[in-house]
């Protein structure tokens, strides 16, 4: 096979596992315990510091609580640019999708209301899972939830930590399979805004929305390429192509499709946890040859 700088990263690529500068030196998805993620705000801007990335921003679920703290810390890094971030949960079609906020004002009212909002939405959301999984076999998660002991607004993640801890299920994976993953029990969409609105949030506060992970929902072809212009009509800015574990025909598919809406493309590992093997801060594959990076778009 030919080896050209756009070729698919895998496994058995040694160029690519060496951490050459075939990554891209930008990671823009990322979680720390503002959300669910297991490194705090300034154990994460230290690896990003340390990866010698450039271009960096931590993403948390429907929280702006870490960036001032994150903006500080990474003014002691040279050459690292932060860039705000957030990942919002939203609504298309029936299924819950993730935008990812980027180079948006924090302090915008635009921002301050998504994020009230989508924190209630959140605290409202892991009372009724929690309702549904007490109903449904389990005991005393809703109890959990309004305790000290839980998050203020818990995700499904820390549910289905607080089932695996309280002995009640073997794994976190397996609660997500079983009860809480799409289309499951705890997969509750109610509280959530449309794809739409919360494009809408991050423009008004003078940013890029990107369409996060879009090859993590699972459409058929047909589906993915109308989520894909729905999101452009609505003002998306990017899609997130690079990215760990995109086929390498889900990656033609949406390189095609930002090239028909003119859509950038941008990069972001979704680290969490260091339990996420073969996964790292900053280890993204690089963006197709001839798209935009969504950094030439931010206003900085
Ligand atoms: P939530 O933000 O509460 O809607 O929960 C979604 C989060 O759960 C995602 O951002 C992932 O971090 C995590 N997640 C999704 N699927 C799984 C899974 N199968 N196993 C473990 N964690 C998952
Ligand atoms: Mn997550
Ligand atoms: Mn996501
Ligand atoms: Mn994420």
């Amino acid at each position: 096979m030919t080896e050209t700088t756009d070729s698919l990263n895998s496994d058995a690529d040694p160029v690519y596992r060496s951490g050459s500068r075939r990554y891209e030196r930008a990671d823009l998805h990322c979680h720390s315990t503002c959300s669910d993620g297991s490194l705090t705000i300034d154990a994460l801007v230290a690896r990003a510091g340390a990866a010698g990335l450039q271009w960096f921003s931590i993403t948390d679920h429907d929280t702006l609580s870490g960036q001032t703290e994150a903006r500080a810390l990474a003014a002691g890094h040279d050459g690292l640019h932060y860039v705000t971030g957030v990942e919002w949960s939203a609504v298309w079609n029936g299924i819950l999708v993730h935008l990812v906020g980027l180079d948006f004002d924090p302090a915008h009212p635009d921002s301050l209301q998504a994020a009230e909002r989508q924190g209630e939405a959140r605290a409202k959301r892991a009372l009724r899972i929690a309702h549904k999984l007490d109903r449904n076999g389990f005991a005393g998660v809703e109890k959990w939830v309004r305790s000290e002991q839980a998050p203020t607004a818990p995700g499904r993640p820390h549910i289905a930590r607080f089932l695996v801890d309280s002995g009640q299920i073997r794994s976190a994976e397996l609660a997500f399979r079983r009860f809480l993953g799409a289309g499951k029990l705890g997969d509750v969409k109610t509280h959530w805004p449309t794809m739409e609105e919360v494009v809408q949030w991050v423009r008004a506060a003078g940013g890029q929305a990107v369409l996060a992970h879009p090859h993590r929902y699972r459409l058929t072809g047909r589906k993915k390429r109308q989520m894909v212009a729905d999101f452009a009509a609505a003002g998306g800015s990017a899609l997130e192509i690079g990215v760990p574990g995109m086929t390498p025909n889900d990656r033609m598919l949406f390189t095609e499709l930002c090239q028909t809406h003119e859509l950038a493309a941008s990069a972001g590992s979704d680290f969490h946890h260091d339990s996420q093997q073969w996964l790292a801060l900053g280890q993204v594959p690089p963006l197709p040859a001839g798209l935009q990076p969504v950094w030439e778009r931010f206003a900085l």
